[in-house]
């Protein structure tokens, strides 16, 4: 049904004017090239520039230089209704006094289309986002959740070549939170739609893209797919930012065909790695809690300084080479658990951790 159609951004800055520091650089030169039919994410801290990014796209802001390409086309100097653009907001938007039938064909009417035309168009959305029931409710009388279905029905019965979401499930209870992102996958998988995402929630993030592209500061830190940005981060930003990290310093005693012989405070391991650093630089091992073995025996010795029970896990805070270590033991029932001040050891396996 949908004509999506991909996106490209090209050094794109956005400079604020006027604010009480001068200038202010919100987006400073990114480039991104988005697929059609792609998930996207713009995920990054408050400030970062995700929804000045994702303005920007719609039309809402305008680029201080670089451009935006949509199905090829660059779309700078267009305003936002002439762009191939639909928005689902924070807020919904939805008319309070339309009920949710009219909130949903309002756009198509503007377009001046047919009646029957639109009829059939608000017909299939209204099934396709499950409001089926609904359409002579107005808002005040929805939930939150369905009152986000009724504003991505609204975009979705546009068609647009790309759908635009600016923290579109900020309003709702954790629950609901994870219950309407699995909905909003599946329609856009269902419907092929290109789709922009902002968020600053990283498991939201992960369970919804295809690829994240992660921001700090106005620029990009890492783009990839949620198993790329989560097990080879090229930033202790991202590593940070995507879960838990854990961070132990080494220092590399050689590198060679795509290894790199690392000085773990006496224990030497090797690593694959591909990047710039040569022996005698130091370096950071990227380690995730749950990728970490606690035991009497292994590699390194550490000692237990926190030690709690969480039901699916035992969450332990060691001591290894005077860093803190954080590691997550999944199903600990019937074995063996360690106290704080124990002694134990920890290990885990080359191919579970990164450098940075
Ligand atoms: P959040 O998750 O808090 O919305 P964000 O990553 O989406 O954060 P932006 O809204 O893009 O961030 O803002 C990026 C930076 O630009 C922030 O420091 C913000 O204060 C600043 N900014 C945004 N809009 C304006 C404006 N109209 N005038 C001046 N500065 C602005």
């Amino acid at each position: 049904m949908q004509r999506s159609k991909g996106v490209n951004i090209k050094n794109l800055v956005k400079i604020y004017t006027g604010t009480t520091n001068g200038e202010f650089k919100a987006v400073d030169n990114i480039s991104v090239d988005i697929k059609a039919g792609e998930f996207v994410t713009l995920l990054g801290p408050s400030g970062c520039g995700k929804t000045t990014t994702l303005r920007m796209v719609a039309g809402f802001e305008i680029p201080s230089s670089g451009e935006i390409y949509l199905g090829g086309d660059m779309i700078n100097n267009l305003p936002p209704d002439k762009r191939d653009t639909a928005m689902v907001f924070q807020s919904y938007a939805l008319f309070p006094h339309y009920n949710i039938y009219d909130n949903i064909a309002y756009g198509l009417k503007l377009k001046k289309m047919d009646k029957s035309v639109i009829k059939e168009k608000v017909n299939n959305i209204i099934d396709l986002v499950g409001l089926r029931g609904m359409e002579n409710r107005y808002p005040n009388q929805l939930s939150g959740g369905q009152q986000q279905r009724v504003a991505l029905a609204r975009a979705l019965v546009m068609e647009p070549g790309v759908l635009l979401f600016d923290e579109p499930l900020s309003n709702l209870d954790a629950k609901l939170r994870v219950y309407m992102r699995t909905e909003i996958r599946k329609i856009q998988k269902k419907v092929g739609i290109t789709a922009i995402y902002v968020t600053h929630d990283q498991s939201e993030a992960m369970s919804l893209s295809d690829r994240i592209i992660i921001m700090n500061k106005g620029i990009i830190e890492q783009v990839g797919t949620p198993k790329e940005v989560y097990y080879t981060p090229q930033s202790e930003f991202v590593a940070d930012f995507i879960g838990t990290a854990n961070f132990l310093e080494a220092t590399i005693k050689e590198v060679k065909g795509g290894k790199a012989i690392l000085d773990l405070g006496g224990t030497i391991i090797d690593i694959k790695y591909n990047g710039d650093k040569g022996a005698g630089d130091r370096c950071k091992l990227v380690l995730r809690p749950e990728a970490i073995q606690i035991a009497k025996e292994g590699m390194l010795s550490s000692k237990v300084s926190l030690s709690t029970f969480m039901g699916s896990y035992q969450d332990y805070v060691v001591e290894v080479m005077g860093q803190e270590i954080k590691i997550q033991d999944n199903n600990p029932q019937g074995r063996e658990t360690f106290k704080e001040g124990e002694e134990v050891k920890i290990s885990f396996s080359a191919l579970n951790v990164h450098i940075i």
